[in-house]
């Protein structure tokens, strides 16, 4: 990376970059609402609109075509656009003859060549994309590049029809967030860029193109696709699908796409989703987005959802029969107010997404499904807070995380998502609950498709709640939740009287004074959850095979229970447990299920010989994100040797 003819965001990156070698240097105050991701020069240029029109080859592992981007040129003295780029092959950059000054009509259309050049890629941030361009006093351009992808994408996972639920044809997918979005699409990565979109995409004629945006569910299987998104949404959002796809409606504006095999469990489970949309509007507004429609995935995508908008991703390790582990789709549709409407200015306001869209959910948990089971759900997350709270040091426990220097993935903790909702509680306790639902809904509704930055936030909320209802919440107490580590003592902390018959049963069942047969039969899944996450570091092969037997963990087919339970068979090395535990690791590619089982294995010599051996017979089935962040836990030494 090289500063001088590059803009300030790129300086300061380059700048935290030599802080970052230069351990323990003193640090710049971080600069609200700069993206320290992105090569962009957004001060100069905006994009407005994109237009794709793409080749799927799914026998290649390949996407090539061409993107042209609408701008706005803010600076008509700029004579250079910067795009960020990563792991592309760039064949051509041309713009829009009659963007030029002094064009005339004639030459409508006509696309001329513009130098251009890569920069030495960043690791982390890939190769600043530079085009040269002449000076306009024009306020909008048109440029055209014509580029392909490399297999080593790190947003694309190609899979072999081997990996599909179908096993009959190839399958493709993107995870674009938080800036893979730039590894196949070159343009300004940053969230604080919204565009619309077009899209064309080209594939072979007996499978199926999906992407967030306008989809039409009776589209004709011919390897020709065409999509619309009118509303503007910022570049991780981008998404795309291709594979042995089928649709069914689940209700007047809800359905899911997924492979044949899994069609129908889906719609079953989901089949509460326009109840969910129906909530979500009562409570926030409108929802805007025309159609909420839910793409299953093959079980190695490498998060619960990805609110991709008017067609979340979803991991199938969330059907579990019974809807029990749905509160990820109240999570994805929620993100339709908090995220996707009103979106965090860099990925060090992630909790702008995040927590908001955990207390959203919660909220529509609670509409749809009752306050008893809202409140396990929020002791459990709480609970997995506390016990990753001391594992992160403290300039990690605030909720603008500073990422300067580092993988912006590295935000992906649990304090934006369950410190970022605990804060909400807090004002809400404080302001009222509907007092503060309608602060919400106007908010929303106030910053409607833009991106914002915890600091602009932090003024809308006291201007809005703080100052309109004095003397309940400080200005300093709100500064204390955003910028100080650990847990406020004024949260309000979750109870739910649903686990205290839980913890009563594992007492008496640890003393010995109550049978494994005698509790437990009317437990739904949260207290299950609750049950074996809570039980001490070390259990008896006995015990372990006595509520194996009277429970029938070590076949569980909900994946949440089954990740709690392979849990305890490590670390008490259970053996009747490996072959199920060999399995889940190789089948699913869902980060926060498998990740702790591999940290787990990883602290005695025997586990960590089966995580290698499983491992490497696991990893060409998972997400590059999956694989990258699984190499950091079972080959830590090769991945800082690669750094
Ligand atoms: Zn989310």
């Amino acid at each position: 990376m090289r500063t001088g003819r590059l803009n300030a965001a790129l300086a300061v990156v380059a700048l935290a970059c030599v802080g970052l070698r230069a351990a323990g240097a003193d640090r710049s105050p971080i600069e609200p609402g700069l993206d320290y991701h992105s090569f962009a020069n957004v001060d100069q240029f905006r994009t407005t609109h994109l237009e794709l029109d793409l080749r799927v080859d799914l026998q290649d592992k390949t996407i090539s075509g061409v993107v042209e981007l609408e701008l706005k040129r803010l600076d008509p003295r700029a004579t250079q656009l910067i795009l960020d780029t990563k792991d592309l092959m760039i064949d051509d950059v041309s713009q829009k003859a009659t963007d030029v000054i002094g064009a005339t009509a004639k030459s409508e259309a006509i696309w001329v060549s513009r130098p251009f050049h890569l920069e030495k890629p960043d690791p982390i941030l890939g190769s600043a994309l530079v085009i040269d361009l002449p000076p306009n006093r024009k306020s909008v351009e048109s440029i055209r590049i014509d580029y392909e992808t490399q297999p080593t994408a790190g947003a694309l996972q190609w899979l072999t029809p081997k990996q599909t639920a179908g096993r009959h044809k190839a399958f493709l997918y993107t995870q674009s967030e938080p800036i893979g979005t730039r590894t196949w699409i070159p343009l300004q990565d940053t969230p604080q860029v919204r565009a619309t979109y077009k899209a064309i995409i080209h594939t072979d004629s007996d499978v199926l193109a999906v992407m967030s945006a306008q989809n039409g569910s009776k589209v004709k299987r011919n390897g020709e696709y065409l999509f619309v998104m009118p509303q503007a949404i910022p570049s991780y959002l981008i998404a795309l699908a291709v594979g042995d796809l089928y649709f069914k409606e689940t209700g007047p504006r809800t359905g899911v796409y997924a492979e044949k095999p899994a069609i129908k469990a889906a719609a079953r489970e989901f089949a509460d989703t326009e109840s969910m949309i129906a909530a979500g509007e009562k409570l926030f507004g409108p929802y805007r987005w025309g159609r909420y429609d839910i793409l299953v995935l093959p079980p190695s995508f490498p998060v619960g959802g990805m609110e991709n908008p008017r067609l979340s991703f979803i991991t199938p390790t969330v059907i579990a029969g019974d809807k029990s582990l749905v509160s990820v789709i109240a999570h994805e549709l929620a993100h339709s107010w908090s995220g996707n409407l009103v979106t965090n200015a860099t990925w060090r306001d992630l909790w702008l997404n995040e927590g908001f869209t955990d207390y959203l959910e919660s909220r529509i948990m609670t509409a749809v499904y009752g306050e008893q089971r809202a409140s396990m759900e929020a002791v459990l997350g709480l609970e997995s807070l506390r016990a990753e709270l001391p594992k992160l040091k403290p300039q990690d426990q605030v909720l603008a995380i500073d990422l300067r220097d580092r993988d912006p993935a590295a935000v992906f903790s649990g304090v934006p998502y369950q410190k970022g909702r605990l804060f909400l509680e807090f004002l809400a306790a404080k302001f009222g609950r509907e007092r503060f639902d309608a602060f919400l809904r106007s908010y929303f509704d106030h910053f409607a498709f833009q991106s914002i930055s915890t600091e602009q936030f932090t003024a809308y909320l006291n201007e809005n709640l703080l100052d309109r209802f004095p003397g309940l919440v400080s200005h300093e107490q709100v500064l204390a939740w955003e910028n100080d580590p650990g847990l406020p003592a004024n949260a309000v902390l979750p109870v739910s009287s649903a686990f205290q018959a839980v913890d009563e049963a594992r007492t008496g069942w640890l003393a010995g004074t109550l049978k494994s047969k005698k509790f437990g039969l009317d437990w739904v899944p949260q207290q299950w959850l609750h049950f074996l996450d809570n039980m001490p570091a070390v259990l008896g092969a006995k015990q372990l095979a006595d509520l194996d037997q009277a429970y029938g963990f070590t076949s569980s087919q909900n994946a949440q229970i089954e990740r709690s339970w392979l849990e305890l068979v490590i670390r008490n090395n259970y053996q009747p447990g490996f072959a199920r535990l060999e399995n889940y690791l190789t089948t699913i590619g869902r980060r926060i299920l498998i990740e702790p089982l591999y940290t787990d294995l990883m602290k005695t010599p025997s586990g960590t010989e089966f995580a290698k051996r499983v491992y490497a017979k696991a990893r060409p089935g998972y997400h590059p994100s999956t694989a990258e962040a699984v190499d950091a836990i079972v080959n830590p030494g090769a991945a800082e040797a690669a750094e």
